[in-house]
């Protein structure tokens, strides 16, 4: 027999629910838990509801209003064993990370260069923040734990408070999107609970970059990629043809149409609680 609060359970029940697979008895049993954390997928299809469970705890006896993972058509989120009176956890739920426009190319960038008289945009307003903060997490968010971490653990009882910052490339992402820097000051708080430390706070991430002289790419590539061609020195071309009526002349392309470097910034915040063993020893977090 199985309790049918396993996570095996669960599972069989959910793929059941989907698909009639019907319910096996199973040998080996599932350690029990009352709560689990919510896993995603961490791909494209996931849906935003369910992106936004990524991570947090939730109790078998209360669940949140997406319901528990896995019981919505076509959901392929599950449900990880958590339990609250052992398990460490430190999540970071993301707020205001939101675009309200299609994002801008390469393109965009570089004829904002040119038309934008040097006026600074922020990362949203170019339809780019959730992609940017998306790479950003992948590189960071290990890191990000690690600094609340150590610094709740150096002062495990009352208020702490620091900072981290460093440079990412983001190319991928948007060409015109060089070494953007990500500065995060984080506040807490923390209380001990037996040989734990629980701990809650907030971040505010800021970023800044700024768009340059798209020249100084376009010189330096020899072999220019067609998507290059198309992304940086077409809008110059078709630029130059709209303002002077000819063409820039020849390949080189030293002298031609100044444009105004700009800056790109934005900040969103972070909500972030957590459960960490005092004893450095015992811990998953270093
Ligand atoms: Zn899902």
């Amino acid at each position: 027999m199985f309790d049918n609060k396993s996570g095996e359970y669960r599972r069989a029940f959910a793929a059941y629910l989907r698909k009639g697979t019907p319910i096996k008895r199973l040998g080996k049993q599932e350690a029990i838990t009352t709560h689990y954390i919510w896993r995603t997928r961490d791909d494209d299809k996931v849906r935003a509801s369910h992106a936004a469970n990524e991570g947090r705890v939730f109790a078998w006896d209360s669940p949140p209003p997406t319901g528990h993972p896995g019981t919505d058509f076509g959901c392929r989120c599950y449900a990880e064993p958590y339990d609250p009176s052992t398990a460490e956890y430190l999540t970071i739920r993301l707020e205001g990370v939101s675009d309200s426009v299609t994002p801008w190319t390469s393109r965009d960038f570089v004829r904002h260069y040119f038309q934008g008289a040097g006026r600074s945009v922020t990362l949203r307003e170019t339809g780019n923040l959730d992609r940017i903060v998306k790479r950003y997490m992948e590189y960071a968010e290990e890191g990000t734990l690690n600094a609340i971490v150590s610094a709740a653990r150096s002062n495990p009882v009352g208020r702490y408070s620091d900072y981290f910052e460093n440079s990412y490339d983001m190319t991928g992402i948007v060409f015109s999107i060089g070494d953007t820097t990500v500065r995060g000051d984080f506040f807490g708080t923390c209380e001990l609970d037996g040989e734990n430390i629980i701990t809650r706070g907030t971040i505010i991430f800021s970023l800044n970059d700024a768009f340059e002289d798209p020249l100084d790419v376009g010189i330096e590539v020899i072999d220019i990629e067609e998507t290059i061609f198309e992304n940086i020195l077409r809008p110059i071309e078709d630029h130059g043809r709209s303002r002077f009526g000819f063409l820039p002349s020849g390949p080189k392309r030293e002298g031609i149409y100044t444009g105004e470097p700009y800056k790109i910034s934005d900040t969103w915040t972070g909500a972030f609680e957590g459960r960490i063993r005092v004893n450095l020893l015992e811990s998953t977090f270093k």
